[in-house]
């Protein structure tokens, strides 16, 4: 028996497990693949937001240092021409500009407001301080030309003085008012300071040289002078603050300018770095993706290449080996099968798999022996000689093989008897516990053509005579339809259950051995059966004469071999003609029949009846002396005697007449001789008037030798 193979790893399980190692795998690779492609989009809207705010803020710091520079030239253009046309503008581009500020920036440009008022204020007092000056020097040159009118000579005096004090004053105005460099004004106030010294003490001297009259315009022109300086330093004065002002303005704009400019820069520089490492997010997110997607294209071949491996491949090779296997078993029937390259092949994928595949291949294996075997089997029963041979092969293979111990063989004995009998018993002692089976269709499996289990259905055949200490289960032989005998498996009633099931199997795979058995069974049967129509007669059942003729030699031979004798009796119906003329042919058979039966009563198993002649019968008795032979003779004679026969429609009596003979091992006569002398003495019993036996005597041979002759 095969051992039971183990299948640990189902194609069912391993196809499980993957399946959800696949979808583990893609679910994995398609989740971080969408994460990252999430994360990629995410990046590429960051660098599209952050390449927009470069422009935003390239875009708004152009603007705003456009707007600088406007108010940067309107701020020079007011500082030359003091012109409020130049203030609107300028506070015009502050407003405009103010709307695009950050809130640091917008306190500056309140600061440059503030400073712009104030540049304001002192723009307006330098022009009312122009003004001023333009008056002081009308009142200057009318004052001189006055003291001119009022002496010529003082006047000729006064006027390069005064005219020359003038122009210097007028110059230094003017470079005060055109100048933008504060120490030029510091050293203008000192040069006015000096002209007007100079010019005071060239009055007070020219005054002291004058009259009262002409002093008072002395007096005036010096205090002119003296407004004039006034105005020449206030005006540098106011100018030198104008200057400072326009300075810190400048400064205010520089201020913001480099706010904004470095707003800018770190704004461009914080969208430039966003956008780099979005860039590089971009790069690895890319990078991941691919990965993932290369990773599940490797799962998917990694499944595959298995599934190719552990499934498809092996499966493909198995059914080739079927394929080979199929062709191998179409011959199998013919043909030894050897132990070839396919079956060692199926054992080794049969032991090392343990999957379907495995299985498959066990039981192919285990099929594959098993036909091996019966036809090894039925390969030796086609050489076995009878019936008997085939039934203790079988006996065999059931005990020793599959374990079962007790079992009858059944058989009919022949077609014309209604008696079923056992052939053969396991164990032998068994036989003489067994019932007399006289007719074959009470017993169930035999009526029925069924397997009949008591296991399956309790008291299920009436016939079976162990109800209370066996259980059985019996298989018809059937062949062409025509059941030949009936195989019965006897078990103990306590078996436990696992003990049964595995003899339930071991019946199941006797059936195999029986089924295989049967057309050998039934070859032999008919060839038994040939040979009986060839050696019996047909009417009787009893040898005919052919089969004396091929055996008596042997049967003579035996005999002497064991230094014994035969007895030899003729026998004769009396009087049978009669039968046949008053009652009709088939009575007559009937009679013939019946008589026959008697007489095989009578005899042991080993004697021989032949039916010789019409209503003739020889007996051969082995191991039987004249004495012994002339005992059965008479036996023979009386039972006929006295038995009624019961025919159709009448009962009848008959008597026979017999003649007696002995073959002995030292005889010089041969059988035939012997069997000559016994019909001899059958015809003198004819004679002496029937119904008797006569022992053959040498001088009776001879008399009747003579009387014949
Ligand atoms: P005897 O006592 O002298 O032997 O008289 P008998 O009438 O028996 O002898 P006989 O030899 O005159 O007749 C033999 C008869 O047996 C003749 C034949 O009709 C009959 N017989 C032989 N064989 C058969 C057979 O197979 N069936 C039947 N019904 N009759 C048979
Ligand atoms: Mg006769
Ligand atoms: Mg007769």
């Amino acid at each position: 028996m095969h051992p039971n193979h183990p299948k640990t790893w189902s194609f069912r399980k391993q196809l499980r497990i993957l399946i959800l190692i696949a979808l583990f795998s893609i679910m994995g690779c398609g989740i971080f693949g969408a994460w990252r492609l999430q994360q990629l989009i995410f990046s590429q809207i960051t660098i599209q937001q952050s390449s927009q705010a470069l422009q935003q803020n390239l875009h708004s710091n152009f603007e705003k240092t456009r707007l600088i520079g406007e108010i940067h030239t309107q701020l020079r253009l007011y500082m030359q021409s003091g012109s409020t046309d130049n203030l609107n503008l300028i506070h015009k581009y502050s407003e405009e500009l103010r709307h695009k500020l950050s809130t640091i920036e917008k306190k500056t440009l309140e600061l440059f407001l503030e400073t712009i008022d104030t540049l304001e204020v002192r723009m307006k007092s330098l022009d009312q301080n122009t003004k001023k000056i333009i008056q002081t020097e009308k009142v200057l040159i009318n004052t001189t030309e006055q003291l001119m009118d009022i002496s010529s000579k003082e006047g000729k005096i006064i006027w390069p003085l005064v005219i020359g004090t003038y122009l210097q004053h007028h110059q230094l105005y003017v470079t005060s008012i055109t100048t933008n460099q504060i120490d030029t004004l510091i050293h203008t106030q000192q040069d006015a300071t000096e002209i007007f010294t100079t010019l005071d003490s060239q009055l007070t001297t020219l005054g002291q040289t004058l009259n009262s009259g002409q002093r008072v315009f002395i007096e005036k022109l010096k205090t002119t002078n003296y407004e004039l300086n006034e105005t020449v330093q206030t005006i540098t004065s106011i100018r030198i603050i104008t200057l400072e002002t326009q300075h810190k303005i400048e400064q205010f704009l520089e201020a913001l300018n480099s706010e904004i400019t470095q707003d800018s820069l770190s704004k461009n520089a914080e969208a430039a770095a966003l956008m780099g490492t979005s860039q590089r997010m971009a790069r690895i997110n890319l990078l991941f993706m691919s990965a993932s997607l290369i990773g599940s294209a490797f799962m998917f071949a990694l499944i595959a290449f298995f599934l190719n491996q552990r499934m498809i491949k092996p499966l493909v090779g198995f059914v080739e080996l079927l394929r080979r296997m199929t062709k191998l078993l179409a011959g199998l029937r013919g043909q030894q099968v050897a132990e070839d390259d396919n079956l060692i092949q199926l054992s080794k994928m049969a032991s090392s798999r343990r999957d379907e595949l495995g299985e498959a291949a066990l039981a192919v294996q285990v099929l594959i022996t098993r036909l091996r075997e019966l036809s090894l089997f039925r390969q030796t029963i086609e050489a076995d000689e009878s019936t008997k041979d085939i039934y203790a092969r079988l006996a065999q293979i059931f005990e020793h093989k599959l374990g079962l111990e007790r079992f009858v063989i059944w058989e009919q004995s022949d077609e014309q008897s209604a008696a079923m009998a056992a052939v053969y018993c396991n164990p032998h002692e068994l036989a003489e516990e067994l019932p007399e089976l006289a007719i074959a269709e009470h017993c169930r499996a035999k009526r029925t053509g069924l397997m009949t289990s008591s296991l399956e259905t309790p008291f299920i055949c009436k016939q079976y005579p162990f109800t209370d200490t066996m259980d059985h289960i019996c298989i018809p032989m059937l062949v062409g339809g025509h059941i030949i005998g009936v195989v019965q498996f006897l078990f103990s009633l306590d078996l436990p259950e696992e003990v049964q099931h595995l003899k339930n199997m071991a019946v199941e795979e006797a059936r195999c051995y029986i089924a295989e058995a049967l057309p050998i069974l039934q070859t032999k049967h008919f060839a038994k059966k040939l040979e009986e129509m060839a050696t019996k007669d047909p009417l009787t059942g009893l040898y005919n004469r052919r089969y004396l003729d091929s055996m008596i030699e042997q049967f003579v031979e035996g005999t002497i071999r064991r230094k014994s004798k035969i007895g030899v009796l003729m026998c004769d119906i009396d009087h049978f003609k009669r039968v046949n003329d008053l009652f009709g042919h088939d009575t007559g058979d009937f009679i013939l029949v019946q008589l026959a039966q008697m007489i095989l009563n009578c005899i042991r198993k080993a004697d021989l009846v032949i039916r010789f002649g019409g209503e003739e019968f020889l007996i051969l008795l082995p191991d039987c002396g004249e004495s012994c032979a002339a005992t059965m003779a008479e036996r023979i004679r009386s039972i006929i005697e006295t038995r009624k026969i019961h025919a159709p429609n009448r009962t009848l009596q008959q008597t026979i007449s017999i003649g007696v003979a002995e073959f002995s091992y030292t005889s010089t006569k041969t059988i035939w001789e012997i069997i000559k002398l016994a019909d001899i003495a059958l015809y003198q019993a004819k004679s002496n008037g029937r119904n008797q036996i006569l022992i053959c005597q040498d001088d009776t041979v001879q008399q009747e030798t003579e009387h014949i002759s």
